[in-house]
């Protein structure tokens, strides 16, 4: 049966950066060992500039057909003053809730030969290597009621509703704990039950999933506790799985242990594996068209869609061996250099991990 991914280039340093991950999967192609079609589209204000909407019903059709998406980025300063229902941001959060993305895995892994990219000191983040899963279609940024009401004293009060249904912790939670059993099976769930009832229930759900999952350790952390505990000890966690807000905050934070915005992929999945893979950055639009961007993340994004939507996890193992390759050859984009190595560019960097490849 032949795959079929739809690519999403985006805006600003999107198409150079998934130029490069296109490369890497056509190695897997040519040799016989990835079975997939190809659809580009348009998402973002390239979807505005083509088609007069950020998410165009002709990327929809096609979105709806897929089994996966590889995205680039969108945004950049010319669509900042389109009416907020046509920024590419817009396009973005449309195509995450018309696919029902609700999962999204967020890992941070320091490779050792960016070690000096860490804020945090060496034996505190050596060999990190952590999963994040965080819910992406419910909680306090999609709960109802919510608004800006006048008091009756005259005073106004914001207010937005921190919800989940069981069935959505429950799927959130099985995630989590299907993603730990693929790693080294400990999972811990992040919330604030000593305070919030969302998150009573949370815990109570996320306890009765656990009950399938014998095999994986499951502990409970606090959100406060957790944030402090990713800078103080991150190498404790295997997989979080945590709410929607809270993953925000905190996958933001862990992706900051690693140093460097360019080498983070991003996996949004639904119910039926379909999935979203994008790198963690956005547009970059002060680099885009110098052939200068990092393509790292988008390529290591493209390895989560073998493991994730395709099935393919031997294909995803060799991704990730000859990024580690190409990082220890020494060659380095601008936002990851350091004196002593060698600097590349988008292309040369997307073309060193395709002849560490062929080279396995
Ligand atoms: P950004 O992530 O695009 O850039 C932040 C900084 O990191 C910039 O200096 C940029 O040059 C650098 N950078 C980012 N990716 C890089 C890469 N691969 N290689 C080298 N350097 C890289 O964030 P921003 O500047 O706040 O946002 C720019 C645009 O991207 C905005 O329009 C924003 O809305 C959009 N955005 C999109 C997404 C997404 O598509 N998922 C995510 C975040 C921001």
């Amino acid at each position: 049966m032949s795959h079929k991914i739809l690519v999403l280039p985006g805006d600003g340093i999107g198409p150079e950066i998934i130029a490069e991950a296109v490369k890497v999967l056509d190695v897997f192609r040519a040799e016989g060992s990835l079975n997939a079609e190809f659809e580009y589209a348009h998402l973002g204000g390239a979807g505005y500039d083509a088609a007069g909407h950020p998410y165009p019903e002709a990327t929809r059709i096609l979105a709806k057909q897929c089994n996966a998406i590889l995205l680039g980025a969108v945004g950049g300063p010319q669509y900042d003053t389109l009416p907020r229902e046509l920024r590419p941001e817009k396009g973005l959060l449309s195509i995450r809730t018309d696919l029902g993305l609700f999962a999204n895995l967020r890992p941070a892994i320091l490779y050792d030969e960016l070690a000096d990219a860490s804020t945090l000191k060496n034996e505190v983040v050596a060999r990190l290597d952590l999963m994040i899963v965080r819910e992406l279609n419910h909680g306090i940024y999609f709960g109802q009621p919510r608004g800006i009401r006048v008091l009756e004293n005259g005073e106004r009060q914001g207010y937005n509703s921190a919800t989940y249904t069981e069935s959505q912790i429950e799927r959130i939670a099985r995630v989590g704990f299907e993603t730990a059993m693929q790693r080294n099976k400990r999972l811990c769930s992040v919330d604030k039950a000593n305070v919030l009832e969302v998150s009573e229930l949370w815990r109570e759900i996320v306890c009765k999933v656990g009950e399938e999952f014998p095999e994986v350790a499951l502990s409970h952390m606090y959100v406060d506790n957790a944030a402090m505990q990713l800078v103080r000890a991150p190498k404790q966690f295997d997989v979080i799985v945590t709410s929607n807000m809270f993953g925000d905050i905190l996958s933001d934070e862990a992706a900051m242990l690693t140093g460097s915005i360019g080498m983070l992929p991003s996996a949004s999945l639904n119910a039926s594996a379909v999935g979203m893979y994008e790198p963690s950055h956005g547009s970059a639009p002060d680099i885009a068209g110098q052939g200068i961007a990092n393509p790292l993340a988008t390529i290591l994004s493209a390895a989560m869609l073998l493991r994730y939507s395709l099935q393919l996890p031997q294909l995803t193992d060799r991704v990730e061996a000859a990024v580690k390759i190409v990082l220890k050859q020494g060659l380095r984009t601008g936002d990851i250099f350091v004196a002593g190595r060698e600097k590349v560019g988008t292309a040369q960097m997307g073309d060193a991990v395709v002849a560490a490849l062929r080279m396995m």
